[in-house]
Order: structure tokens, then C-alpha cells, then sequence
């Protein structure tokens, strides 16, 4: 991709999708952010970098949906458990503390890794 497009071409670009009847999705480009558009043809396109797009099948977007929710959820949990240990400790952290921390935080770490990658599939994915 060679450099960014203006805002004012953007604007040209979706306008003029727009009126050659293109519709435009809720979907965004995975390249550079802008509304994907569904062509008279069936294909699915960016108007404005030109990146075409294969939408993953509703089914699997619905999987991965469902493991980042969960992931999140467990981030969540980690977070406010983490949070109730430091408050519980008060000033002087015990050693029972720190490795209980520890394990949380290596917990938080994991999640993150496993929500990040989960991320990359589906842009993977998503990129024709
Ligand atoms: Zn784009």
C-alpha cells in the first residue's frame, strides 16, 4: 500500500461508489478502516484503497465472536481478582502475594495472546 489516501479522495471515492449503485456494508476495510462495499457483481470491495474482500461465512465470524467474548470475560475476571489482591495486601505485598500476582498475571498474559491471535485469523482471513 502506497501511502494514504487524502480525506477528500476518500470522500470522492465513496461518493462515487455510492452512485454506481454499490452497497455500502457495515463492515470494515481490514486494510485502511473504510466502509466495505457489496458490487452489483457480488464481490466485496473497498472504494477507497481497492482491496477486495472475502467476508468470512456468518457461522465462523459467530465462533470466533463467541472465544473473544469468552476471553474477554476471563481478562476481566483476572483483572478484578488482581485488583482485590492488592487491595486485600495493603502496603507490604507477602511472598504469597507476589506469586499469586504472578500467576494471575502470567494468566492475563496468555488470554491477551490467545485474543491477539484470534484477531490475526480473522484479518487473515478476511484478506483475499
Ligand atoms: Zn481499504
Amino acid at each position: 500500500m502506497s501511502g494514504s489516501v487524502g480525506p477528500e479522495e476518500r470522500s470522492r471515492k465513496l461518493a462515487e461508489a455510492l452512485l454506481k449503485g454499490w452497497k455500502m456494508l457495515p463492515e470494515t476495510c481490514p486494510v485502511c478502516g473504510s466502509p466495505l462495499f457489496e458490487t452489483p457483481g457480488g464481490e466485496v470491495v473497498c472504494a477507497v484503497c481497492g482491496t477486495k474482500v472475502i467476508l468470512v461465512s456468518s457461522e465462523e465470524e459467530v465462533r470466533v465472536e463467541e472465544q473473544r467474548l469468552v476471553l474477554e470475560r476471563i481478562m476481566r475476571d483476572l483483572i478484578r481478582h488482581l485488583d482485590r489482591i492488592l487491595h486485600e495486601a495493603g502496603e507490604e505485598l507477602s511472598d504469597d502475594d507476589i506469586s499469586r500476582i504472578n500467576s494471575l498475571l502470567e494468566a492475563i498474559e496468555k488470554a491477551s495472546s490467545i485474543y491477539r491471535s484470534l484477531s490475526r485469523q480473522e484479518r487473515r482471513r478476511k484478506l483475499s
